[in-house]
């Protein structure tokens, strides 16, 4: 018998719908998941092994339940990094930003309630609240993809929503969200209604500016999320925190599955923080390629969207998926976020970002912006 998911008794909001994921195509040059070019350095390989061969002897038990130990080391990355001292009790871990926003918007979100984010933006923040029974409420932008702020607070003064998405950097355009407009956005946000306001900091690391760490003072409502899947170059290792209020860090208890974050998962992001100082070394590297990447579009005559983060967001093409095929066609993926007219380029190593700009140069000669 031929069964489909439509065929079975699955949830109202899911019916007719497809999974999240861009295609994931054997080329030479894969410039489409912002992931880090650069394996981890050997030194670091051998860490996790130790730590995981360690972690192995005990894995007759459950893993710290807790995740103390790698808490406690992520609160002192923040500190160190971010301009806001963090503790232990400010931070939260899981398996990727992703199943920190999914226990956010189990915690604070759900059936009956609604969260707004500015779009494009990430995609899974409208696909994890329709996963957990959120409404979801798209927000404005500017035309050059900044926010709207006026618009942005009359969304929120009109629709009162539980939760509230920032990206920043924001993918897939790339620009930061300066820290004025989160301060008005979340004030916007406690006038409606007392909401969560979530910034998500996935790219950070690779900003001109500075992480909203600080603005967590004095603002319980604030949530900060992160991930070890960029600038850590760990994108394999699922794993992603937050910083907020110790209240919410309780909070997000009273949903979290028991030992979700496994004894290897611990050990190896573990380890990854023992070698900061290496992999910041290649967000360095990666800022410089970007900045690259941004000023050799503009000379090619492209629009090219300011970027804080390790991709650039260029157009203006007639019809997008036509040049994403193009550039595809001489090896180099990139991705097509479905933003009208324009394209995202992941920074890579120097070679593929030449590839990148050898295919797009190919491709100008032939259709002139
Ligand atoms: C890549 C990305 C994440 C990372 O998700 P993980 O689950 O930590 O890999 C989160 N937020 C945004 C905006 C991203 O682009």
């Amino acid at each position: 018998m031929n069964i489909r998911i439509d065929d079975l008794p699955v949830r109202d909001e899911l019916r007719g719908k497809s999974p999240y994921g861009a295609p994931q195509l054997d080329v030479p040059v894969r410039l489409n998941t912002n992931e880090n070019p650069y394996p981890l350095p050997e030194p670091l390989v051998e860490r996790i092994a130790e730590r995981v061969r360690e972690a192995a002897r005990h894995l007759n038990r459950y893993p710290d339940r807790d995740a103390v130990e790698l808490r406690t080391r992520l609160a002192e990355y923040l500190t160190r990094t971010g301009g806001h001292r963090v503790g232990l009790a400010n931070v939260w871990a899981a398996n990727g930003s992703n199943e920190v926003i999914q226990q956010l918007l189990q915690t604070f979100g759900g059936p009956g309630r609604t969260a707004i984010g500015f779009e494009p933006s990430y995609s899974m923040h409208a696909l994890i609240a329709r996963g957990t029974g959120t409404g979801w409420i798209s927000g404005p932008r500017n035309d050059d993809f900044t926010i709207d702020l006026a618009a942005a607070e009359k969304a929120i003064a009109e629709n009162q929503p539980d939760v509230v998405f920032i990206t920043t950097p924001n993918n897939p355009t790339g620009t930061a969200v300066p820290p004025e407009t989160v301060v008005a956005l979340y004030d916007a946000a406690q006038a409606a209604k007392p909401s969560v306001v979530i910034a998500d900091e996935a790219y950070i690391e690779f900003s001109h500016g500075h992480s909203l760490l600080p603005l967590l003072e004095g603002r319980p409502h604030l949530v900060i999320s992160r991930t070890m899947s960029k600038a850590f170059g760990a994108a394999g290792l699922r794993l992603g925190y937050l910083a907020a209020h110790p209240a919410v860090v309780d909070a997000v208890q009273l949903v979290r599955l028991p030992y979700h974050l496994s004894a290897i998962t611990q050990a190896t992001a573990l380890a990854a923080l023992e070698h900061t100082d290496t992999l910041l070394g290649y967000v360095e590297q990666l800022k410089t390629e970007r900045d690259r990447l941004v000023t050799e579009l503009r000379a090619l005559g492209y629009e090219v969207t300011p970027s804080d983060a390790n991709f650039v967001q260029f157009g203006r093409f007639d019809d997008a998926h036509e040049a994403w095929q193009k550039i595809l066609d001489r090896g180099v993926l990139v991705r097509d976020n479905g933003v009208p007219g324009r394209l995202r380029v992941t920074a890579g190593t120097p070679e593929e970002n030449d590839a990148f700009l050898d295919a797009v140069r190919e491709l100008k000669k032939e259709q002139p912006v």
